[in-house]
C-alpha cells in the first residue's frame, strides 16, 4: 500500500513543471486533506495511508489552481491569513515591507493604514508586532474586507476595516502607511496560476503598471503623520519611476530590497 510519504513524493514530481515549490505544495495539500497542520503532517503521518480526498486536491493544482485558494489560507510574516479567491494571495516578498517598517520606527507607530489591504495582509503583520497602534485597513472590494475583518477576529487584532478608493474619503494623518497596490503592467506574461486565479484589479495597472501610483502619491503628504513613513510595494523595475512620482509631491524617498535582492519598496517620507 502506498503511504503519505510515497503519495507526497508523487505529487511533488507531478507538479514539478507547473509549481516552482512542489514539494512544499503536494506537502501544504496533503495536510490539508489530514486536517492538520504541516507540521504535525510531517512529524506524525509520515507512514500513514494517503486520505481520498488528496488526489482531488492534487488535481485541482495540476490545473494550476493556486494551493492558497485550494487550502483556503496562506502564512505571511508571523501569522496566517484566511484567502479565497478576489482577494491577492500575500506574497513573501511584501515581507520587505514590514522589515522596512520595522527598521523606520524606534518607537511604536501609534496609527496604521493599509490602503488596499485585501485579506488584511500587511496592516495585520504590522499589528501583530504593535497591537496597541490603532490600525485601519482600506479596500475597494466589499468582499475583501470581509475576509480582513475575520482574520483580524481570528488572530485576536483590533482594526477597523472601511470601503475605499485609495485615501479618498480618508481624514487625519498616519504614522506608518502601507500599501500593495496593483503595479503590473497590463500585457505582461505572467503565470495561468496567476493570471487565471488572482483577482485583476489587485494585479493589473494600466500600460505601464504606475496608473495607481499616479492616483496614490498625491493623496499622501496630507496622510503621512510627522516622524512617519508611507511604504509602497514595487516591481523591481518601478523604482526610478515611482521615487520620480512621489518626489513630485515634495516627499523623500528610499529603497529597500527583497530577499531576491530586487527593488521592493519604497520609503517616503515627508
Ligand atoms: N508581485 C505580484 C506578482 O507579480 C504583483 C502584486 C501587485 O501587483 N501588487 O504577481
Amino acid at each position: 500500500m502506498t503511504s503519505i510519504s510515497t503519495a507526497i513524493s508523487a505529487a511533488a514530481a507531478a507538479l514539478g513543471d507547473l509549481s516552482a515549490s512542489p514539494r512544499l505544495d503536494a506537502e501544504l495539500l496533503m495536510a490539508h486533506a489530514l486536517g492538520v497542520d504541516r507540521n504535525t503532517l510531517i512529524l506524525s503521518h509520515m507512514n500513514d495511508l494517503p486520505p481520498p480526498a488528496f488526489s482531488q486536491l492534487v488535481s485541482r493544482r495540476q490545473a494550476h489552481e493556486p494551493v492558497a485558494y485550494i487550502i483556503g489560507e496562506r502564512d505571511f510574516w508571523t501569522i496566517t491569513l484566511k484567502v479565497a479567491p478576489g482577494v491577492l494571495i500575500p506574497r513573501a516578498d511584501s515581507e520587505t515591507l514590514i522589515e522596512a517598517a520595522l527598521a523606520h520606527f524606534a518607537v511604536p507607530p501609534a496609527s496604521i493604514l493599509d490602503l488596499g489591504t485585501g485579506p488584511g495582509t500587511l496592516l495585520l503583520a504590522a499589528l501583530s508586532e504593535w497591537p496597541e497602534a490603532k490600525g485601519l485597513g482600506v479596500d475597494a472590494s466589499p468582499s475583501a474586507l470581509a475576509i480582513a475583518e475575520k482574520n483580524a477576529r481570528r488572530l485576536g487584532l483590533s482594526a477597523r476595516f472601511q470601503l475605499g478608493d485609495w485615501a479618498e474619503a480618508l481624514q487625519g494623518q498616519f504614522d506608518l502607511i502601507l500599501c500593495n497596490p496593483p503595479y503590473v503592467e497590463e500585457d505582461a506574461e505572467l503565470d495561468p496560476q496567476i493570471r487565471s486565479y488572482e483577482p485583476h484589479s489587485a494585479l493589473f495597472a494600466g500600460a505601464d503598471g504606475l496608473d495607481d501610483y499616479r492616483r496614490i502619491a498625491p493623496q499622501l503628504p496630507a496622510l503621512i503623520a510627522d516622524g512617519g513613513c508611507a511604504i509602497l510595494e514595487i516591481g523591481h523595475a518601478q523604482a526610478p519611476a515611482v521615487t520620480d512620482l512621489l518626489a513630485a509631491e515634495g516627499l523623500k524617498t528610499a529603497i529597500r530590497q527583497d530577499l531576491g535582492g530586487r527593488d521592493r519598496a519604497v520609503i517616503a517620507t515627508k
